[in-house]
């Protein structure tokens, strides 16, 4: 293509986002207030009232402290508090049911982005996405924590590693599940393709949403009896602060 065509399609471009966002303007997902020209994802007063935990930034933290009840985990966090009612609620909702793609990605390097300048990350060396089964991913098309996980791989320059550890049982949803029932659910339903692949790796469990912890602790107690000296971290990007965490 030469220079006056590219130029061409690169204007044609432009100019039908401007008609898109004419028609249908995009909105912040957690006020519904239209945004303004240089707002991504969330408006700016969203943004700054997020409730960030800042959990990354140091190296004991009620997450840590959890997981930690159940397995010898390294670095734990997760990125904002999840409160039924608050707004903010309405952000997951989209990663997981409205297939907002690119919000689970622009979340993924925000995270991404605090975990790299934390020093509690720096190590990590894959990325592993807890997995949906195949029939849920074929379902839904997408895993929402996979794409949140290629946000965080970006910013940590570490590479993303799908499809060795799987998901080989096709378990009801977590949702609405009393905290017993969560357990059960996800007991023994994870398997690992390849143990060698993770053999001497610093692994980073990646979930949507932590609640009791039964699912990232279901992966971790399969990746540390299949897998020959391998170490475990585990970030999501929300935590249900009603749940466990003595909040809300
Ligand atoms: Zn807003």
């Amino acid at each position: 293509m030469n220079r006056t065509a590219k130029r061409l399609a690169s204007e044609a471009e432009q100019w039908a986002k401007d008609l898109f966002r004419l028609f249908v303007p995009p909105c912040c997902p957690v006020c519904g207030r239209v945004l303004e020209e240089g707002e991504r994802f969330l408006c700016t007063a969203c943004r700054w009232e997020m409730p960030l935990t800042g959990w990354w930034k140091t190296q004991e933290n009620p997450m840590q402290e959890r997981l930690s009840d159940f397995f010898p985990v390294c670095r734990a966090s997760a990125f904002f508090y999840y409160q039924k009612g608050s707004g903010y609620d309405r952000l997951i909702h989209r990663f997981k049911y409205e297939g907002k793609a690119s919000l689970s990605r622009a979340f993924g390097e925000w995270f991404g982005e605090e975990l790299r300048r934390s020093e509690y990350y720096a190590d990590v060396d894959l990325i592993v996405p807890v997995p949906l089964h195949p029939y849920r991913f074929l379902k839904r098309g997408y895993n929402q924590a996979e794409i949140f996980a290629f946000g965080l791989g970006k910013k940590l320059k570490a590479k993303v590693c799908r499809g060795n550890l799987v998901r080989k049982t096709h378990n009801p949803t977590q949702t609405r599940r009393g905290e017993k029932e969560r357990w059960e659910n996800v007991d023994g339903i994870f398997a690992v393709r390849n143990p060698d692949r993770f053999r001497n790796r610093h692994l980073l469990l990646v979930d949507d949403v932590i609640t009791t912890g039964a699912t990232l602790v279901s992966c971790a107690e399969t990746l540390l009896s299949r897998v020959e000296n391998c170490r475990i971290s585990a970030v999501t990007l929300a935590v249900s602060s009603r749940h466990v965490f003595g909040k809300g």
